[in-house]
């Protein structure tokens, strides 16, 4: 068995970063699979919404080559508007029985009858943008995807009683190009300043932990610790820190990771009485599991006036490679505020800074100065997600606004919470069970699964002799199964992040026995100590 790491020099990397390390511990065994339960990349997709791209793709690859057809095989023209849609129609009628092509006919009707938009404007849109002939005009976001990607974030975000007129979108490369893209405006900006003092709720997706401390940043991290032992709420104590008006934003994702739970109702009172109490609080909450939640609702419908909103669509439609996302601002915002309210010096630098995009631009939004700075200002006129990623991005929405039955939604939840069920019966342990709850991740805490298993007596040695990072490494070269430590997701207690989302269900089985398995040899360690 190992004892305490003397190579200390593992603990400050980013757990992104360790489970190289940890990966090559677990192939270390030849003919022995390695489970790798640290990424947070899901092994499920959605189907037909990719079907209806890729047949979407050969009707306009159809019309972009009737618009062309007096010249050779091979090049096509920009399709001809002109009774486009009587010609989509047919389309649908002689390929219905092929895959993805029902959706499209069925999504047609409810662009028109359910959202009320001008279906004729929507397959001109999704015509071109699919064929990717055209810079994305407007940058920010192409207009109708725009409004079918709102309707979809009122719908799965909880946003009672925000109208989808009240908000905008900027469509982004996934959920990392959001986060990048809005620190770097924030700074740019002077919303946030070096030496300003930022909370976090932890734990935490790493990168809000690693950015901030950046020398692009330099910013003072004040955490908001949940509270293990209440499934991962965060205590009002905890809340009530950010009343503290030297603090300027405060950074969370909700449901988190990794403890992937979604805060309560209680907590969102709270929250909604804070910024009542600091009303120029700057909150971005990252809701990218949101979709994953019962009753979902999001901070962005709590305190819209003080709240950037990222989605991504990585997670929940198992599309991590296509980078979709969105971030979305309401229009009236206190953040554009405090920008007309700068001191007179810096916003002349920052007129300066915008003047090449217009001639008033003190009136450049903050959404569209994101816009800007995501291409270096200079250039904002080639700016914004390629067209093809809007369009898989509105098959992907429309899919999940049209099941109405929430079929898909069902589907995703029970596989991940099988998976759950699995690994907990297995390790021999009562399965964690919360109505906040979304699964998406666990996280197996070191002293309390000692507890369980073997007593009081045993944790306490298993925490004083041993490195919980030894154990994570010894997990990996013993039984090829890869977790991520806890600690660099600002978890205060030694514990192991398992993804649900990444493996079989029969796979998870395996790794909840062999932990079983291992915990036992500690265990017979831990009797011959004591003789
Ligand atoms: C996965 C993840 C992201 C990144 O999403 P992409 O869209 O794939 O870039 C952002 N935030 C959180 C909390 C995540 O878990």
């Amino acid at each position: 068995m190992p004892k305490k790491n003397s190579d200390v020099n593992y603990s400050k990397l980013s757990p992104f970063e360790l489970k190289n390390k940890l990966i090559s511990l677990a192939q270390s065994v030849t003919d022995r699979g390695m489970l790798n339960a640290g990424r947070g990349n899901p092994n499920f997709l959605a189907t037909i919404p990719r079907q209806g791209f890729f047949q979407f793709g050969l009707f306009a690859l159809e019309e972009s080559e009737m618009s062309f057809s007096f010249i050779p095989e091979g090049v096509g023209g920009y399709p001809l508007r002109h009774d486009l849609i009587e010609r989509f129609s047919d389309f649908i009628r002689r390929n219905y029985d092929r895959p993805g092509v029902p959706f499209l006919g069925k999504a047609l009707s409810y662009v028109r009858d359910q959202l009320g938009l001008d279906s004729n404007i929507f397959i001109q849109e999704m015509t071109n943008a699919i064929l990717g002939c055209d810079y994305p005009t407007p940058d920010r976001m192409l207009s109708i995807s725009e409004q079918i990607i709102k309707t979809y974030l009122v719908q799965e975000m909880g946003m009672r009683g925000i109208s989808t007129n009240n908000f905008d979108l900027f469509a982004v490369e996934g959920g990392t190009a959001a986060i990048a893209y809005i620190f770097n405006s924030l700074k740019e900006n002077k919303l946030i300043k070096t030496g300003d003092k930022i909370a976090i709720g932890a734990p935490i997706f790493t990168p809000y932990l690693e950015i901030p401390e950046l020398n692009d940043y330099e910013l003072v991290e004040v955490m908001v610790e949940a509270d293990a032992d209440n499934g991962w709420q965060y205590p009002e104590k905890e809340l009530r820190k950010l009343e503290d008006p030297s603090i300027k934003a405060f950074f969370l994702v909700n449901p988190s990771n990794p403890p992937s739970v979604k805060i309560d109702d209680r907590s969102l009172d709270i929250l909604s009485d804070i910024i009542k109490k600091h009303p120029d609080l700057i909150v971005l909450t990252d809701d990218v599991y949101g979709t994953f939640a019962d009753n979902f609702r999001s901070l962005f419908s709590i305190c819209p006036q003080n709240t950037i909103l990222v989605y991504s669509f990585s997670k929940y439609f198992g599309a991590t490679g296509w980078r979709l996302g969105v971030i979305a601002l309401t229009k009236d915002n206190i953040l554009d505020k405090k920008i007309a309210h700068l001191l007179a010096k810096e916003k002349a630098e920052l007129n300066q800074r915008y003047s090449s995009l217009t001639l008033e631009p003190e009136k450049i939004k903050l959404i569209d100065r994101m816009v800007a700075d995501s291409r270096a200002v200079g250039l904002n006129h080639t700016a914004g997600l390629s067209t093809p990623q809007q369009a898989q991005m509105v098959f992907f929405a429309l899919f999940e606004m049209m099941d109405l039955q929430h079929h898909y939604k069902a589907m995703i939840k029970s596989l991940i919470r099988r998976r759950h069920a699995a690994l907990y019966n297995h390790l021999d342990i009562p399965q964690p069970d919360d109505e906040n709850s979304v699964d998406y991740y666990t996280l197996l805490d070191l002293e309390k699964i000692s507890q369980q298993l073997y007593g009081k007596d045993f944790a306490q040695w298993i925490m004083k002799t041993q490195d919980p990072l030894d154990i994570l490494f010894h997990i990996a070269s013993e039984t090829g199964i890869v977790l991520l430590p806890g600690k660099g997701f600002g978890v205060l207690h030694p514990s192991a992040r398992a993804s649900l989302a990444n493996l079989y269900e029969y796979q998870y089985v395996a790794i909840g026995k062999a932990i079983r398995g291992l915990a036992e040899k500690y265990y017979q360690e831990y009797q011959k100590s004591k003789k």
